[in-house]
């Protein structure tokens, strides 16, 4: 074997090591999922949309108005006009986007709702923004880029926030990002990429490539389930973004994490 040879095979040995070292735990993330349902909500008043591999939700606040939870990947915003478009609202219709946190799947279209007012909490703003960049072994690869989405309302853990008829409680839930959030509206709790459902009813945290810290996060969702049952909240269901929802003993599943 000539010396260019084996330099160019320790190079494609080098080369598939990496993409097996990145492709393992991308699919492991999502193996083993409940599926998300285009279209079905987890419950009365709330729409799911998904796009691909994302997931984001229309709730209805009344009077013809409506609430997103996330705004996917997509700056077209086309499944999600398609989705408002089918529950009879218009893109004018949106009065809030709430972010579960920064990341680029989740934010990407929510300049496209004029009326809308785009609340994160103030711990993933600098994030949402793109002004630095996601703290994840695989974030620290893309770096800081301005994302063009601009946070307007600050919202804090333990904040209620109303809109029409609809009543938004908001949990500080570190871990997958240092500002993530849930929020319980609908008895439903949104909780973004922090935690998933498995197809065989239970809950999982965050692949560790995507998340800044899963024992942080892991700890975070087990404290909140004692707290949303010292508040006495009722939850139906969890809905995560990456996997279909949790129905059942909800509080159960986060409290096993
Ligand atoms: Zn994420």
């Amino acid at each position: 074997m000539t010396r260019r040879r084996r330099w160019l095979l320790r190079a494609a040995l080098a080369l598939l090591v990496v993409v097996l070292a990145l492709a393992v735990p991308f699919v492991a993330a999502f193996r083993g999922l409940a599926p998300i349902a285009n279209g079905v909500g987890p419950a009365p008043g709330v729409r799911t949309v998904r796009m691909n591999f994302v997931s984001a939700f229309v709730l209805d606040a009344g009077d013809g108005r409506a609430v997103l939870v996330d705004a996917g990947a997509d700056r077209s915003g086309a499944a999600l006009l398609a989705a408002l478009r089918a529950g009879g609202y218009g893109p004018d219709a949106v009065i809030a986007v709430l972010l579960t946190h920064g990341h680029g799947d989740h934010i990407a279209a929510a300049p496209l709702f004029r009326n809308a007012e785009i609340v994160s909490l103030e711990a993933e703003r600098a994030l949402v923004e793109g002004a630095v960049a996601p703290r994840s072994p695989m974030g620290r690869l893309s770096g800081a880029k301005p994302s063009g989405v601009r946070v307007t309302r600050v919202a804090r853990d333990g904040d209620t926030l109303r809109y029409g008829a609809l009543e938004v409680h908001v949990y500080a839930i570190p871990g997958h990002t240092a500002g993530s959030a849930a929020f319980l509206a609908r008895d439903v709790l949104f909780v973004g990429d922090a935690v998933s459902a498995t197809t065989d009813g239970r809950a999982r945290g965050p692949a560790w490539i995507f998340s800044e810290s899963t024992s942080e996060g892991a700890a975070s969702l087990r404290a909140l389930s004692a707290r949303l049952r010292r508040e006495g909240r009722v939850v139906r269901a969890m809905a995560p973004a990456h996997s279909g929802p949790l129905t059942g003993d909800v509080l159960g599943a986060l409290a096993a994490l």
